[in-house]
């Protein structure tokens, strides 16, 4: 069994350190909030005083953080993953972050010929806790490799996007549509209210027909036709509006630095912006169809 580092064991980086230490694996786990840490000692996690005193030996490391600044700090700084870990071991960043700042960190671990990947997931913290998440993986074949049997304890579909940085762009490119593919859903729920069509007869026949995507079929965002979508349970989260924003600014970003055109991806980066500041933050990304309503 190998020994893995784990940095930030918040939300996410709890359950996955968990479904870690329940493959037989060691553990040594840091995060800023010492707390987060101290939850995970009873299930076995050996506390770390720092990041370079986690990585110091390790077989592995595993970084779930909030950000690319934060990313860059932890890999990058004198105390920091890269000026401490073994040559030999695999680095795995599963947050969330732009392309640029993966792309960055994952040169400076190949200048050390040390192997790393960008591997963002989908799925919350449901998921996360199951060992039930999708991970977008960076990187190069033998970086792939040698992060897979790691990534498969904690995840379920594990897909090699293509190198440094197609992780990020896979997960940003994927969380757009899926914005833009839930505000057309909600606008199509909106406008047969007005026009006295029933909700569910529209779901019956949108889901049969060229309306049909996930965000109407598995996530539909008014109560009934899907009972397990937030919507029946006054929006609480699943996947906080918030994170939602969070991504499309990464989309916005990317788009602007490479030159694409996502004028829908600009609209529904407003549109999660204003729902957001109207204290919705941390209800489900499918509310946006209350602040539609309302006009
Ligand atoms: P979180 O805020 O709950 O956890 C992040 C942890 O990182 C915190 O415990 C924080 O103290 C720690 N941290 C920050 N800077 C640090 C540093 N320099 N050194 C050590 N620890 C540090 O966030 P989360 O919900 O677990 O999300 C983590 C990442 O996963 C984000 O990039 C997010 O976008 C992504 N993500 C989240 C979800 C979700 O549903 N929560 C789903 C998919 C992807």
């Amino acid at each position: 069994m190998a020994t893995i580092a784990f940095i930030g064991l918040g939300n996410m980086g709890s359950g996955m350190a968990r479904n870690l230490l329940k493959a037989g694996h060691q553990v040594n786990a840091f995060d800023l909030n010492a707390q987060a840490v101290a939850a995970l000692e009873v299930d076995g996690v050996v506390a770390a005083e720092s990041a370079a005193h986690a990585v110091k030996g390790a077989d592995a490391v595993v970084t779930m953080l909030p950000a690319g600044q934060h990313v860059k700090t932890v890999y990058l700084e004198p105390d920091g993953v890269l000026a401490h870990c073994r040559p030999e071991a695999i680095l795995m960043d599963c947050s969330t972050i732009d392309v640029d700042s993966a792309r960055e960190v994952i040169a400076a671990a190949a200048q050390k010929n040390i192997l790393m990947v960008d591997a963002p997931v989908s799925g919350g913290v449901a998921a996360a806790a199951a060992g039930s998440l999708t991970f977008m993986v960076g990187g190069t074949a033998e970086a792939f490799d040698a992060a897979r049997p790691y990534l498969d304890v904690m995840g379920t579909n594990i897909i090699h996007a293509g190198d440094a940085g197609a992780g990020q762009a896979a997960k940003i490119c994927n969380n757009m549509m899926l914005a833009i593919q839930m505000i057309s859903v909600a606008e199509g729920f909106v406008l047969a209210e007005k026009l006295g069509l029933d909700a569910q007869k529209l779901f019956d026949i949108s889901s049969k027909a060229s309306g049909q995507c996930w965000s109407l079929t598995s996530y539909c965002p008014v109560p009934g036709p899907v009972p397990t979508s937030p919507a029946n349970n006054d929006y609480k989260p699943g996947f906080a509006a918030a994170m939602m924003l969070k991504d499309l600014r990464l989309s916005q970003s990317a788009a602007k630095n490479s030159g694409a055109q996502t004028p829908l991806g600009a609209l529904a980066e407003q549109l999660y912006s204003q729902y957001t500041e109207a204290e919705n933050a941390n209800t489900d990304f499918s509310g946006i169809i209350n602040m539609l309503r309302k006009g």
